[in-house]
């Protein structure tokens, strides 16, 4: 009752709109595929109006290929003949993207996601947005029977600036969560210690399976866990026998991005849906190229994610008519390998990002993997003395001496006809 009661207060203050998120979510849970169809189209022609109205770059972007949603007609044939957008894109063309210059929200939040060679993307998000974003992931925590108020382990997610630490402190406190922060013996233990009194898990499907692994050696299981979730990373049908056995459950997949919220959720039958309600997903020459519907204050109308899909029509037992996502194949999740533990690959998004904020460096960057205990650092900049030693600094937060770092200056970052990735493993 307490912990439901902290989290309806977080939302009030937070989120006011949530709780009518939900309920609209809930309410379309099992609509027919033409009555999610209508949906998706009403909701695009309000955002090809407001689009047009507020975005300078999506008005001009318009104009350019003859759409005008305020007078012409809107359906999907008009959204094929938008521009698609790119990352790049979305950084280049930030403030024109923008709608808040000339509308005002009641409330938006700063956010930032990383770049695939280290450049950030950053945006707002406005409240209605992150509001459907947080309630889809409660929807399909409610296809488990879990409400997210509910006692919950997460992998990784920490940041060694001070600032940064004390707010996941309290954020972890309002969410009932809890941590593993490194994969060494001692936290790994207080880590399996709090699992007993959790009812989910979620986080890095490499990081989960790495636990699930040390839990069976160690003969731990905890039968009281009623859902893992895995995000971000392929989830490999191997990971799956472990978590079996330490957990009871096998991982389950949300499929999203900070700028496209969530894009598809797995339900109990074991199919991905798509939140169709919040998104328009085609699926170009396997590339996922998606609209968010409800992203007003920075709308990605026909963004490439960046991933290969496979989408299906296929009936799913569980009665959901929302499309099936069959297969995300891009984002690979390894781990960095060092001569004691391994470090999930998102350690790298951390260190560059502290540099970033301490010292104002954007450094762009790829990382690759030959041999254990050993990282090889591309940087495209002149490596200097007072270079090395903040890099090493940085890096001896996460890797302390269990990995040794080689920068080569002045290196090309991206590969050309490839797509970008910050860190590549070349180890078995
Ligand atoms: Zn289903």
């Amino acid at each position: 009752m307490f912990r439901k009661l902290i989290y309806r207060t977080g939302c009030l203050i937070r989120n006011p709109s949530i709780e009518k998120c939900y309920k609209d979510l809930k309410a379309t849970e099992f609509s027919s595929s033409s009555e999610l169809h209508d949906l998706q189209l009403e909701k695009l022609k309000a955002l090809l109006k407001f689009c047009y109205q507020y975005s300078d770059f999506y008005r001009n972007s318009f104009d350019k290929v003859g759409i005008n949603p305020m007078s012409g007609p809107v359906n999907f044939d008009i959204l094929k003949k938008i521009p698609i957008l790119t990352k790049d894109e979305l950084i280049k063309f930030n403030s024109e993207i923008h709608t808040t210059s000339s509308f005002e929200f009641k409330k938006k939040f700063f956010s930032e996601t990383s770049g695939s060679t280290g450049q950030a993307l950053t945006f707002y998000k406005d409240e209605v947005w992150d509001s459907y974003n947080r309630a889809s992931i409660n929807r399909g925590l409610s296809w488990f029977s879990i409400s997210p108020w509910e006692c919950n382990g997460y992998f990784w997610g920490f940041n060694f600036v001070l600032l940064q630490r004390l707010k996941t402190k309290l954020l972890d406190f309002l969410l009932c969560r809890f941590r593993l922060f490194s994969y060494s013996d001692n936290d790994l233990d207080k880590f399996l210690s709090k699992c007993k009194r959790a009812k989910y898990l979620e986080g890095y499907s490499s990081m989960i399976y790495e636990v699930a692994k040390l839990a069976n050696k160690k003969g731990v299981n905890l039968k009281n866990i009623k859902l893992i979730k895995g995000t971000s990373e392929k989830i490999y049908p191997h990971y799956s026998s472990e978590t079996i056995k330490a957990f009871g459950n096998k991982i389950i997949s949300e499929y999203g991005s900070a700028e496209s919220g969530i894009i598809a959720f797995e339900c109990p039958a074991g199919n991905m849906h798509l939140n169709e309600e919040t998104c328009i997903v085609e699926c170009i020459d396997g590339k996922a190229i998606v609209t968010n519907l409800v992203a007003m204050s920075f709308p990605t109308l026909r963004y490439d994610l960046g991933d290969y899909i496979e989408i299906s029509d296929t009936e799913c037992d569980c009665g959901r008519k929302h499309k099936v996502l069959k297969e995300v194949t891009g984002r690979v999740g390894k781990n960095i390998i060092g001569f004691n533990n391994n470090y999930p690959s998102l350690t790298l998004y951390y260190v560059f990002k502290n540099i970033a904020l301490e010292s104002g460096l954007e450094l762009t960057y790829r990382c690759e993997q030959h041999t254990v205990g050993f990282l090889v650092v591309y940087l495209e900049v002149e490596i200097t003395e007072s270079l090395v030693s903040l890099l090493d600094s940085e890096f001896s937060k996460y890797f302390k001496n269990d990995m040794k770092c080689e920068y080569i200056e002045k290196s090309t970052v991206r590969i050309k006809g490839r797509k970008l990735k910050d860190f590549e493993s070349f180890i078995d």
